[in-house]
């Protein structure tokens, strides 16, 4: 029987771990891939607090060594049902069966990828998912943005301070996004909309290049060389195992606030596997405190 157990061995879930077992918990983390989450990929962090430049890999080796060596057991397996009673039994894909006084979802979220050939060879190459995170490697630069919601208007404004050139492309004439932020945006003079118009193809042989990009309307295609390339089409949380537990916004989303509480009593979601507005290691990692001290006094009740 475990204190905690803890879905996903990503920044949320190994934060939750070692707060979990510094407070004298058992914790263990059930891991269906690998360790450290989406930020494997990532060749350099540069805005985690007190450390200046760290590559994804080493950020998340650091974490797991810091939550393993404290006492947290990671188990490399994968839920496969969660059953509720006084406490939570859980078996897993390799056939354990697991007991635990509380539960924290820290299963995160892919990004949506596009979809296009080449696409996975220049990821943290040329290609990103995040321009918060990844925008000022392109300061000069020209880039692209696709999408069209709140996500991409905000990545092109972000953008648009840093490089030279900012093309917008989205596959349709209008925005889900803000009319606030899309105003701010046609002021900037960096910026093309490249609007009704679908990314057909990524292009480089070993370095990206640019797109070919197709408009829907006019079947016209054209070449637009860049350095970088955002891809903001949306996102999916890896809230498949958790539907059934806890009540889901929308999108998929684990709804809970800034105290991690999910509508199920006795279950915390951290991360970026749950609704909020910014999703980043620094607020991942603080969801992983938050929620291990609310399981630890869920416990002592
Ligand atoms: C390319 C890229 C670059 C980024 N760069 C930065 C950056 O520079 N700075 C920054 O602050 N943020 C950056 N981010 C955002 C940051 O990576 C995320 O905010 C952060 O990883 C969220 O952590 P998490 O623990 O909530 O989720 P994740 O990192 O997604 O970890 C979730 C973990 O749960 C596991 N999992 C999923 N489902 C299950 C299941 N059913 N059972 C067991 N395990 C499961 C996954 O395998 C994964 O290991 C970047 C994101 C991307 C994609």
């Amino acid at each position: 029987m475990y204190d905690i157990l803890i879905f996903g061995a990503g920044t949320a879930g190994l934060t939750a771990a070692i707060y979990g077992v510094r407070a004298g918990r058992s914790v263990a983390v059930l891991e269906e891939s690998v360790y450290g989450g989406q930020i494997i990929n990532t060749l350099e962090i540069e805005n985690y607090p007190g450390i200046k430049k760290v590559s994804g890999v080493d950020y998340a080796t650091g974490l797991f060594e810091q939550a393993t060596a404290l006492g947290a057991q990671v188990l490399f397996d994968a839920p496969v049902s969660v059953e509720k009673s006084d406490v939570f039994t859980v078996t897993t894909k390799r056939g354990k069966t697991l007991e635990a006084k509380s539960l924290i979802l820290a299963v995160g979220a892919k990004n949506r990828p596009l979809g296009v050939e080449g696409e996975e060879k220049f990821t943290g190459r040329g290609i990103s998912y995040c321009a918060t995170c990844d925008g000022a490697f392109f300061r000069g630069k020209d880039v692209a943005v696709v999408g069209g919601g709140n996500t991409a208007i905000d990545d092109a404004l972000f953008l648009t301070d840093y490089c030279n050139k900012v093309y917008l492309i989205h596959r349709r004439q209008g925005f889900r996004a803000e009319e606030a932020k899309l105003a701010l945006l046609k002021d900037k003079q960096n910026l093309e909309f490249v609007l009704d118009s679908v990314v057909e193809t990524v292009e480089g042989e070993e370095t990206f290049s640019g797109v070919t990009v197709k408009n829907k309307e006019s079947g016209a295609v054209r070449h637009i060389a860049v350095d970088g390339l955002f891809v903001a089409v949306g996102q999916v949380p890896a809230t498949a195992i958790t539907k059934d537990l806890v009540a889901l916004d929308d999108y998929g989303y684990i709804v809970a606030g800034e105290d991690c509480k999910t509508s199920t009593e006795g279950i915390f979601a951290a991360g970026d596997c749950r609704t909020k507005q910014i999703r980043q290691l620094v607020t991942a990692a603080a969801d992983g405190a938050i929620a291990a001290l609310a399981a630890c006094e869920y416990i002592r009740k």
